[in-house]
C-alpha cells in the first residue's frame, strides 16, 4: 500500500500527518523488539493450544449450566485448561468470582486461619488489597478475624530487603503474598525470574510458607509463569490478560491441590466446594478468549512499548523507561500538568471503538485524596485489557496507560493521546 493512503486514513482519524510520521519512525526503530513480542506470543500460544488438545476440549465444553452446576464438562474441563498451561497442579476460573480483589481476597480469606500471619515481601500491595487485609480499617477485612500483617518494603533500588524479610517471618507466618506487577506504583515490577528467587529465599527460612503471586497483568508477558518457579498459588483477573478481552467476568486461582480446594470450599460452601458454581453461558468466552490471550497480551505490550517510546523521546518521565524489559502491561507516563493528563486521556477515549464521543472529566472518586481521570470505551465495563488510561489530578501528573486488544487500535490510542498533546502545545513540537 502507497504510504499516502495510511498518511489520508489515519488524517481522516484526526491524527496529523507529522504526529503519524512521528510515531512511524518510533515503530520502525522498534522493529526488533517487537518481533521478540511474537515470539514470546507464539510460545504461548502453543501453550494454550497443547493445554486444549491434551483435556480433549470439545464442543459439549461450550453447552450452557445452570442451576448447581453439577458434572459441568465445560467448566471442570477448562479449570484443567488452565491448570495445565499454567502448570498449577488444579484451578478455581469461575464466572462468580467477580474480579481480581474477589480472586485475591479468596485466595488469602480460604488459605489464612485467625492467629495466622501474611507478609508481603515487596512492599505495599495493590490499593484494593488494603482493604482486603484491613491496612485501612475495613468491614470484613483479614484484621477482622485476627489475621495479622507484616510488610516490607523494598529497598531504595528495587531489590529485596533479604535482611528484613527474614527477621518478619516468625512461626506465626504463613502466606507470602507477592504482587508481580507494579500496579499503580512506581516501584519496579517483578520478572518471572527474580519471583523465584524471592520464593527460593523465604521457603528457605520456613519451607511450608504459602507463596502466593498476584498475577494481575502478568500472564503470557514471559514464556514462564509464576508456579514454574516454586510459587503455591497464582491469583488474576479474566477481564484483564488471561480473558483475551472476550471473557466478560471472572477470576481465577490455580496452584496446589490443597490451595485450590481451600478456595473452591470458601467460594462455594464447606462440604461442596468445585462441585457446584454453573458456568451459565459465559464459558465459550472464556475458552476463546484464553485462546487469544498470548496474541492479545502482545498487542498490549507493544502499545505499552510504544508510548514509552514516542513520550521519552518527547522528554516526559516515563516507568518503565523506553529501553527496559516488560514484566507487566502498564505503562506510566508523567506528563507534568494536569492539562496534559486531561489532553492524553481525551485522545485515549476519542480513540476508543465504544464511547468514542464522550469526554472524561476529572471527578472526586471514593477512595482518593484527588480528582481522577480515567479514560476507558470498553466493550467490557472496567477491562483494562482493553485501551485504558486513568490517572490521579496531582503532581507529578503521570498517567497509567495499559490495554489495547489489538497493537493496531493500541497504536491508534496513543497517536490521539499525542494528537490532543500536540494540538494545544503541550509537546515541544521541534522533537517531532
Ligand atoms: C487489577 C489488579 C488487582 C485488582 O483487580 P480488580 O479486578 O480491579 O479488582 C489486583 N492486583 C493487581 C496487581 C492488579 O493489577
Amino acid at each position: 500500500m502507497k504510504q499516502e493512503c495510511m498518511i489520508e486514513q489515519y488524517k481522516q482519524m484526526g491524527i496529523d500527518p507529522k504526529v503519524y510520521a512521528f510515531g512511524e519512525k518510533i515503530e520502525r526503530e522498534l522493529k526488533p523488539r517487537f518481533d521478540r513480542i511474537d515470539e514470546t506470543a507464539e510460545y504461548n500460544q502453543m501453550k494454550v493450544l497443547r493445554a486444549m488438545q491434551e483435556n480433549r476440549v470439545s464442543a459439549e465444553c461450550f453447552a450452557m449450566s445452570n442451576g448447581y452446576g453439577y458434572n459441568d464438562l465445560g467448566r471442570d474441563t477448562l479449570e484443567k485448561v488452565y491448570a495445565a498451561c499454567f502448570r498449577g497442579e488444579d484451578a478455581l476460573v469461575r464466572p462468580q468470582i467477580t474480579c481480581g480483589t474477589h480472586a485475591l481476597a479468596l485466595a488469602l480469606f480460604s488459605n489464612l486461619r485467625p492467629g495466622d500471619e501474611l507478609l508481603s515481601p515487596v512492599g505495599k500491595p495493590y490499593d484494593t488489597l488494603e482493604e482486603v487485609i484491613g491496612i485501612r480499617p475495613s468491614q470484613g477485612s483479614l484484621a477482622e478475624y485476627g489475621i495479622t500483617y507484616r510488610q516490607v518494603e523494598l529497598l531504595a533500588d528495587g531489590s529485596f530487603d533479604y535482611d528484613a524479610i527474614k527477621n518478619a517471618i516468625h512461626e506465626k507466618t504463613k502466606l507470602v503474598t507477592i504482587q508481580r506487577s507494579k500496579g499503580y506504583q512506581t516501584r519496579p515490577s517483578l520478572s518471572v525470574e527474580r519471583i523465584g528467587e524471592l520464593i527460593a529465599f523465604v521457603k528457605s527460612i520456613k519451607p511450608d510458607l504459602i507463596c502466593m503471586v498476584d498475577n494481575c497483568y502478568g500472564e503470557f508477558v514471559e514464556e514462564r509463569e509464576p508456579l514454574e518457579v516454586g510459587a503455591d498459588m497464582i491469583v488474576g483477573s479474566l477481564i484483564k490478560n488471561p480473558g483475551g478481552g472476550l471473557a466478560p467476568i471472572g477470576g481465577y486461582i490455580v496452584g496446589k491441590k490443597e490451595c485450590v480446594a481451600n478456595a473452591a470450599h470458601r467460594l462455594t460452601s464447606p462440604g461442596l466446594g468445585k462441585e457446584v458454581g454453573a458456568s451459565l453461558n459465559v464459558i465459550a468466552s472464556f475458552y476463546q478468549g484464553f485462546f487469544q490471550a498470548p496474541v492479545v497480551t502482545a498487542g498490549a505490550l507493544k502499545g505499552a512499548i510504544f508510548a514509552a517510546n514516542i513520550y521519552e523521546r518527547l522528554g516526559f518521565a516515563v516507568v518503565p523507561g523506553a529501553l527496559e524489559p516488560r514484566c507487566d502491561i502498564i505503562q506510566a507516563v508523567t506528563l507534568n500538568s494536569a492539562e496534559g493528563l486531561i489532553a492524553f486521556c481525551k485522545g485515549i477515549q476519542a480513540a476508543a471503538p465504544v464511547d468514542s464521543y464522550v469526554t472524561p472529566e476529572p471527578w472526586d472518586m471514593p477512595g482518593y485524596d484527588s480528582e481522577v481521570i480515567m479514560a476507558a470505551g470498553a466493550f467490557v465495563q472496567g477491562s483494562s485489557i482493553e485501551l485504558s488510561a486513568d490517572g490521579p489530578l496531582k503532581p507529578p501528573y503521570a498517567v497509567y496507560f495499559q490495554g489495547g486488544l489489538t497493537w493496531y487500535h493500541a497504536k491508534c490510542g496513543i497517536l490521539m493521546s499525542l494528537q490532543k498533546l500536540y494540538e494545544q502545545n503541550l509537546v515541544n513540537k521541534e522533537l517531532l
